[in-house]
């Protein structure tokens, strides 16, 4: 690996090293041997990326803010051709360094350039402001929008590329300048959009970048002072430093947290073959696309109880064939899981159900070989009290639970801290929408598992967060408003009679 290489840090247009010099090796997850090594970069590494994302934005230079939302709207439907050019590169690139497979990688740069293209489109549509009638013919009264400014975006390993994408392309087409932190475990895909950035045209400073770890670089970052905005997508655990780091100056905080999300299936959605046939198939796939490594993974199934033992023998079947290896080779359905920590986590938890009396109907074992691989694993005869019901997994592993009346699959699916997403499965329409409009979770689903839209606000209840990416609230995140009010006819008021 060349020098060339480590250096992934962008700060005002420059491609450089840590300043400490120091270097992580990126590990494939399909074997634990390094491929490729990046800048471990520290707390100055980020004052630096600070400062010229401030100037930026305040500084004689600071064109993006004031260029015309028309030119920005261009800048990144160019950058959304970028990526379909790279498509098959970035797909391999996120494929090597997070271990989804090649497909799921295709799919992601092609969710990520809808999102380009969608917030080019939306700021353009919502580029003018609001008269306001102050109730006079002598006052001129508009409200208008302008960026926040300085944004810090943090991201996780499981959605590298289509979690930095959401923040950094609301917060361009707003016109902020930003520093992103991906996930120092898997950030190759950020420093390959960044460039494409640049070749797009952006102007040195907009977007700076800095890899390296949580603390002490999201730590600073969220801290800063110079930071107006910080938006961070990952753990409960983590977001909430961020939060507290934040409050020190007031910041505007984003929050997309994780999830434990319900999966509910009325035994009427499976009366037919083919209705059953495809609550499975959507079972499984909610929970163990990517290895279940997904914030709104379909990890709890909340099944009718005269429908439990064919629906879980089914799934189990289904769950055991599932073909398990590296991303990239042919016919693989599911990836290994991203670190060695990840993996002793999902044993850990697989564990502590056994220990709590759930019955194993598939996986709960890693396969032989190198890598970080785990079998898709379906517990069954759960409950609430225990752990593995209770908290994010991030892993392949499924837990079943039942219910006999509509209230109770509404309570069991409602009983999380979290909110982020579920899903109702039933053929009766009536049903399906009272259930739904009952669930507190951002997304609900009917009939379906998985698909978000760009158009649609993607964010959660409860703890899995603060805010919405996507939609047009994806868009006001990163936006202040203002409320300019022009007297026309300006005359003493005499409030003071001296
Ligand atoms: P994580 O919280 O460990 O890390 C996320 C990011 O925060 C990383 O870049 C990390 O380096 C950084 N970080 C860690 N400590 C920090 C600190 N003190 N200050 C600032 N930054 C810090 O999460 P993860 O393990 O990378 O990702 C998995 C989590 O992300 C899961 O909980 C998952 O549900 C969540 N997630 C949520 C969504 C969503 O849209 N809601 C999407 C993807 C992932």
């Amino acid at each position: 690996m060349s020098e060339h290489d480590k250096q992934t840090i962008h700060v005002a247009g420059e491609w450089r090293s840590a300043t400490s010099g120091a270097t992580r090796d990126i590990l494939d997850p399909a074997d634990a041997t390094a491929f490729a090594v990046v800048a471990e970069g520290g707390a100055e590494d980020v004052d630096a990326a600070i400062a010229a994302a401030r100037t930026a934005f305040d500084g004689a230079q600071g064109e993006w803010p004031r260029t015309p939302v028309a030119e920005r709207a261009a800048l990144l439907r160019r950058v959304a051709d970028l990526l379909q050019r790279d498509r098959e590169t970035l797909a391999l690139l996120e494929s090597r360094d997070a271990g989804k497979t090649l497909e799921e990688g295709r799919v992601d740069v092609d969710c990520v350039t809808d999102a380009f293209r969608y917030f080019a489109d939306l700021v353009v549509h919502e580029s003018g402001g609001r008269v306001v009638d102050a109730g006079t013919p002598d006052v001129h009264s508009v409200v208008v929008h302008e960026p926040v400014g300085v944004c810090a975006l943090i991201t996780p390993w499981n959605y590298p590329l289509l979690q930095a994408s959401w923040k950094i392309a609301p917060a361009l087409a707003a016109g902020n300048t930003f520093v992103v932190k991906p996930s120092e475990i898997t950030p190759l895909s950020t420093v390959a959009l960044i460039r494409l950035l640049t070749e797009a045209g952006l102007p040195a400073g907009v977007a700076n970048l800095v890899t390296g770890p949580g603390d002490p670089v999201g730590a600073r970052m969220a801290e800063h002072p110079d930071v107006d905005l910080v938006s961070f997508t990952g753990g409960v655990a983590s977001g909430t430093k961020v939060m507290r780091a934040a409050a020190g100056t007031v910041k505007k905080v984003a929050l997309e947290l994780g999830g434990k999300n319900p999966n509910v299936v009325f035994a009427d959605a499976c009366t037919t073959d083919e209705g059953f046939d495809t609550a499975v198939d959507q079972a499984l796939n909610a929970a163990f696309i990517h290895s279940g490594q997904v914030c709104s993974a379909g990890s709890r199934l909340i099944v009718e109880e005269s429908l439990r033992e064919r629906f879980v023998a089914e799934l189990a079947r289904r769950a055991e064939r599932i073909r398990l290896g590296r991303g990239t080779e042919p016919g693989v359905e599911c990836g290994p899981l991203v670190s060695a920590q990840q993996l002793a986590r999902t044993e850990d938890y697989v564990a502590s159900a056994l220990a709590e009396g759930a019955v194993l109907r598939a996986g709960g074992e890693r396969p032989d070989g190198p890598g970080w691989f785990y079998r898709p694993t379906v517990l069954d005869r759960c409950h609430r009290s225990m752990r593995v019901v209770r908290e994010e997994v991030f892993g392949p592993v499924l837990t079943v639970e039942t219910f006999r009346t509509e209230d109770e699959a509404v309570a069991l699916a409602n009983d999380t801290e979290y909110g982020l997403a579920g899903a109702v499965w039933s053929a009766d329409p009536g049903r399906a929408r009272r259930v739904a409009g009952r669930l507190r979770h951002g997304t609900v689903w009917i009939n379906d598992f998985h698909p978000y839209l760009p158009q649609a606000e993607w964010g959660g209840f409860g703890r899995s967060g603060i805010g919405r990416e996507l939609g047009p609230s994806g868009l006001a995140e990163y936006r202040e408003t203002k409320h300019v009010y022009q007297n026309l006819a300006p005359r003493p008021v005499r409030w003071f009679a001296g």
